[in-house]
């Protein structure tokens, strides 16, 4: 039976540490306790929010209503053929875990997305990615539960509407389900995917084409030490990762951007659309390693904004539109928080 908490400090469910309380909480795992918390919700007229690993979330103030932790766990292969293998692995199993346990089944094509925290079941609402690798690359389905009518559902790969850091969970389907599964298709033959230089470099190749001869369990290292070399341990400083989305702009305004800045870093997408790099603006705008009270941008990574002082989200939330507005004035380009903000619609 689920056990509901009133006014639970969730300071350490998420990574900015933000000292923020939830008028309830539950810890469900399994399908009846969802139900059971869908039911506890509705009752009372609650506002609902599902919880990973809270690595993706910035809490502007407490939470008045219930917040349901997702526990489910368990990873089980469905389906195989000659090259690929079907994995379904429960919401709350935590991501990296769940790409360390692909690895060693065998199973290929998540490597380069290891070490994101947070658990599976968030996965998809942004379609995590990094390294030229994106969830929707690999997910086959999904299964969920309609908040509203506790019926269970299943989502094809397209009917997600994945896009770039995005998919209809962020919009058209924005709080109507609990993501309970996802089903994977992987490889048994390893395609490696070396496209960023920064990968390229640690593993010390001069050219993406040499990639032949690097297994994935290489590409896994590279990436964990890549990233422990440059993002910041939230369990030493909280932080939520990329505070702000890469912008994409048109072929023209990026034509007026790179007359002013000659070295804007930026990558032209297949619709002709260029994506900038938020963190090399935010750093050329003069942000990297700037302190102020309890929040900080980190030195390494300009994007990623820091609470060292575990102060409240509205200070990180002051920072972040300091940022913004400085990065509109100096670029004439908008940018956008990447984490959800509760309780306000950001
Ligand atoms: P949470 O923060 O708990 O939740 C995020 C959102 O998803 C919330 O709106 C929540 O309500 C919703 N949600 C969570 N679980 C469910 C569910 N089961 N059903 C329905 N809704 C749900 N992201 C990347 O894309 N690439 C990266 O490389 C990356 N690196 C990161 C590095 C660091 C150091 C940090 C702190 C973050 C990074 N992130 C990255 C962001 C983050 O880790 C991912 O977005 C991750 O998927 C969030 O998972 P979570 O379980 O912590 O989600
Ligand atoms: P990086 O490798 O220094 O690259 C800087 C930016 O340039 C990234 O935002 C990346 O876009 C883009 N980029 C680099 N090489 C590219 C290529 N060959 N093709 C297209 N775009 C390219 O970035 P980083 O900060 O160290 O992060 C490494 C990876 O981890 C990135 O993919 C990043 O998205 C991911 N990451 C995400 C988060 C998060 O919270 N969302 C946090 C940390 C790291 P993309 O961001 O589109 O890949």
């Amino acid at each position: 039976m689920a056990l509901f908490l009133p006014e639970f400090d969730l300071q350490r469910f998420n990574t900015l540490a933000i000292p923020a309380r939830a008028n309830f909480y539950v810890a469900v795992t399994n399908h009846a306790e969802v139900l059971e918390a869908l039911a506890f919700a509705a009752e009372h007229k609650l506002p609902l929010l599902p919880l990973g690993g809270g690595s993706n979330i910035v809490l502007a103030d407490h939470y008045p209503g219930l917040v349901m932790h997702i526990k489910l766990h368990g990873i089980e292969q469905v389906a195989e053929d000659d090259s690929s293998v079907w994995v379904r692995a429960a919401a709350g199993e935590n991501w990296h875990e769940f790409v360390q346990h692909c690895l060693a089944m065998g199973c290929y094509g998540l490597e380069n997305l290891s070490l994101i925290p947070g658990t599976v079941g968030a996965a998809p609402i942004q379609n995590i990615g990094a390294y030229g690798v994106e969830l929707k690359d690999r997910v086959a389905e999904l299964s969920a539960i309609d908040i509203r009518s506790g019926l269970a559902v299943t989502f094809t790969a397209d009917s997600c509407g994945f896009a770039y850091r995005d998919s209809v969970f962020k919009h058209s389907a924005r709080d109507q389900y609990i993501i309970t599964s996802v089903t994977f298709k992987l490889d048994r033959v390893a395609k490696v995917m070396l496209e960023y230089p920064s990968l390229l470099q640690q593993l010390q190749l001069s050219d993406s084409a040499l990639n032949t001869a690097i297994t994935p369990d290489q590409v896994a290292a590279a990436v964990i030490a890549v990233r422990q070399e440059k993002l910041p341990d939230p369990a030493i400083t909280p932080n939520a990762g990329s505070f702000f989305k890469n912008p994409i702009i048109s072929a023209e305004q990026f034509d007026l951007l790179r007359q002013r800045f000659a070295d804007v870093v930026a990558y032209p997408q297949p619709d002709g659309s260029v994506k900038l790099a938020a963190g090399w603006l935010i750093d050329r705008a003069g942000w990297r390693g700037y302190c102020e009270g309890d929040v900080a941008v980190h030195a390494e990574q300009a994007l990623v904004v820091t609470n060292p002082g575990r102060g409240a989200g509205t200070n990180v939330l002051a920072l972040a539109d300091k940022i913004t507005q400085s990065v509109r004035e100096q670029y004439g380009v908008v940018l956008q928080l990447e984490p959800r903000v509760y309780p306000s619609a950001r």
